[in-house]
């Protein structure tokens, strides 16, 4: 993501007094009923409830006024509870009794009493089993606490259950380290440390998470791949489907969450080596690693029971469109999903209600005479909390179209994760807003773990992210305290998060601003300097990091001077390239396209059509969801991949080869990059 409007080429055309228009449209009250309409009951992705959503979503869209709205659906593999054998964890005693069961549901809160379909806490695509054995504590299950369990402590996992608490990382890479590390269960916790702020209360009474609160969520490691079994392709009617055991990142052990409540009854007894400081929650227990209990409770083992089952089950996409007047055959993207784990108050129908006002107000603008300059595609994703099912699909399906034609991905996941500050994930955005330059502080590149991934990192089209955020800024990846639970309420938002939904109303501008602009822009509002700026930045960085083997670049003749040569290609040829647009006839619309196509496809020039290695479909060179946390953007990554570690590598001639070849694709994707932005001829 690379948004800027070039400061001295606005365009002086009428259409700021639409962009006023259109932002001033959005009424927080709105959102509000939006919100409301659309958290009234749990609506999980493949259930009829969230059939009815879309079928009302599409009908509202067609109300507001825009030119086309239509379902798409797509076959996909998704995963539930077993409604007649309960998933749980048990203590088992010597003779095998259970001492103790964890809870097979989380408190209702008030309101909801009577409310059906609301989905007991499990992880989607746990492998089914009952496996029994000692625990061992591994904190965040992340890589570092895997390693230092194994090098440090000594302590080896083969054939225990692992328990780890959740926050920092996507719980799917936690679930991956522990199958490597040889577990055969894990069991993840949401601990106080990361889920209760000092001086809430637990909701009802504030937005902390209740001791029987539980994050759900899908413990999947597709790697961008979309619905499991139709990789590559569109999961319709007639597609070939790969047998449920050859599934795409299918978890092979079971796996299981669980509160704090319960979370203090399993780490209670534990025994074994007293943990470092930093591996410490806020539970009043020793946090110690085990294997096992302390002595007293030694003949006491725990078993998890697992039946959850996978099924291949319909979803629906809600897709919207706007024709653009004078390039209808560009596409600018506005998606977020619509199916929640329960109600979505906050994750996702926040972005879901301010998507709707969007939809609206455009709806009423073009009532008005206004039509983008070019098409703008509205998306309500289907499945996303199942692996970005949806919006990967729906990718898939128009892969064709879109790596010809889209412009950008703007992404409406959850509109609000804290009460603080704007935060943007993109390189640098810096655009128009009723005539004054809004400037966010808080960029940072994007990860994934939402529905921008198949468009950015497979398709390589620019995306960003906008949201409110909470003012901790080494929390980044560890979520609001409810996340995924039953108290994601539609009043929540309206009690703690943003009693005046001016909150909601600000990101809805935000959003709505940048797809205004980048569908009505004559010019498009990216910035190719800023995206010279981040390459050098990624560069450095990621030379330094291998600075630390001064001694083995020294041995097998490791240099970054050929990517430094690019990003010099590159910062020389963006610059060029500005100063040409600065010079441009915009009046002559062959050499205004042209020059939006050179924008346009920028960002596609960092696609390798082989992928990052052994990840088929991340594809973008410069930006990949990083390899041990989902959730975080890591640039360079081929680079970086290859680096890791390398100190302890088996074989360190062959691994700094690796690391030779991948210096050598980012180079020459940097500088095959830079020629798309020198003169066509
Ligand atoms: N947003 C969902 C989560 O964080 C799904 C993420 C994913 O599968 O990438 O649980
Ligand atoms: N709320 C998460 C995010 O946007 C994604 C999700 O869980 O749906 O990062
Ligand atoms: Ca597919
Ligand atoms: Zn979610
Ligand atoms: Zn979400």
């Amino acid at each position: 993501g690379w948004f800027a409007k070039p400061s001295n080429t606005q365009n002086h055309t009428d259409s700021s007094h639409y962009l006023k228009d259109f932002l001033e449209e959005m009424k927080a009250d709105k959102i509000r009923e939006h919100l409301r309409k659309f958290t009234q009951l749990p609506h999980l992705a493949g259930t009829e409830q969230n059939l009815k959503y879309a079928e009302q979503i599409m009908k509202e869209w067609q109300m507001f006024g825009i030119d086309s709205v239509e379902m798409v659906p797509y076959d996909v593999l998704l995963s539930y509870p077993n409604e007649s054998q309960p998933n749980y964890i048990s203590i088992v005693d010597h003779l095998g009794n259970e001492v103790f069961n964890t809870s097979l549901a989380e408190p209702v809160p008030q309101g909801y009493e009577d409310i059906s379909n609301i989905v007991p806490p499990y992880s989607a695509f746990s492998a089914k089993g009952q496996p029994e054995g000692d625990l061992v504590y591994v904190n965040y299950g992340r890589t570092e606490d895997f390693s230092q369990l194994q090098r440090e402590m000594g302590i080896n996992v083969t054939g225990k259950i692992v328990i780890v608490r959740y926050g920092k990382i996507f719980r799917g890479n936690k679930v991956k380290n522990a199958v490597l590390a040889g577990a055969k269960g894990i069991i993840m916790f949401s601990d106080p440390a990361d889920y209760w702020a000092d001086g809430i209360q637990p909701y009802p009474d504030g937005w902390n998470l209740p001791g029987r609160g539980v994050q759900r969520g899908n413990v999947l490691n597709l790697n961008g791949a979309g619905d499991p079994l139709t990789p590559g392709y569109p999961a319709k009617e007639y597609t070939y489907r790969f047998s449920p055991e050859d599934g795409v990142g299918l978890p092979k052990i079971p796996v299981h969450p669980i509160g704090f409540h319960d979370a203090f009854r399993l780490l209670n007894n534990m025994g074994g080596e007293i943990p470092p400081n930093n591996w410490k929650g806020a539970l009043n227990v020793s946090y110690r690693i085990g294997p096992g209990f302390t002595d007293e409770f030694k003949s006491q083992k725990v078993r998890m029971n697992i039946h959850t089952n996978n099924q291949v089950t319909r979803i629906y996409n809600v897709i919207g469109k706007i024709r653009g007047a004078q390039e209808p055959d560009r596409y600018v993207i506005l998606g977020g999903h619509r199916d929640a784990w329960v109600f979505g108050g906050i994750d996702p129908m926040s972005g879901a209600a301010v998507v709707h006002e969007t939809v609206r107000s455009a709806g009423r603008l073009l009532s008005t005479g206004w039509r983008p300059r070019r098409t703008i595609i509205f998306a309500s994703w289907d499945a996303e909390e199942f692996g970005l099912l949806g919006s990967t699909e729906w990718a898939e399906d128009n892969a064709r179209l879109l790596q010809e034609r889209a412009v950008a991905y703007i992404n409406a996941d959850s509109a609000i994760e804290g009460m603080y500050t704007l935060r943007v994930d993109c390189v640098s955005l810096i655009f128009h807003l009723y005539g004054s330059i809004l400037v966010f502080r808080r960029i940072s590149k994007l990860g994934s773990g939402s529905d921008f991934e198949a468009y950015f990192i497979r398709l390589g089209i620019a995306s960003g992210r906008a949201r409110y955020t909470k003012n901790t800024k080494t929390e980044r990846y560890s979520s609001y305290p409810v996340y995924h639970s039953v108290y994601e309420t539609f009043e929540i938002v309206e009690k703690f998060y943003d009693p005046s939904f001016k909150r909601l109303q600000a990101v809805a501008q935000v959003r709505g601003a940048l797809i205004f602009l980048l569908a009505d822009s004559q010019l498009l509002p990216l910035d190719v300097n800023e995206y010279a700026d981040s390459l050098r930045k990624y560069a450095q960085s990621i030379a330094q990091l291998a600075q630390k083997n001064l001694v083995e670049m020294e041995t097998y003749k490791v240099s970054f001077d050929s990517l430094f040569s690019a990003v010099e290609n590159f910062t020389v040829a963006a610059r060029d390239f500005h100063e040409r647009l600065q010079t441009l006839n915009k009046a002559d619309p062959l050499q205004l396209r042209i020059m939006n196509d050179q924008l346009m496809y920028l960002e596609r020039a960092f696609i390798d059509p082989l992928g990052l290695p052994g990840r088929p479909f991340y594809r973008h060179v410069i930006f990949a969801p990083s390899s041990h946390n989902k959730y975080a953007g890591e640039s360079f990554p081929g680079i970086y991949d290859a680096l890791f570690d390398i100190q302890n590598s088996a074989d360190p001639a062959k691994a700094w080869e690796e690391v030779k070849r991948q210096i050598s694709i980012a180079a020459f994707t940097v500088h095959a990059a830079a020629m798309t932005l020198t003169p066509p001829a």
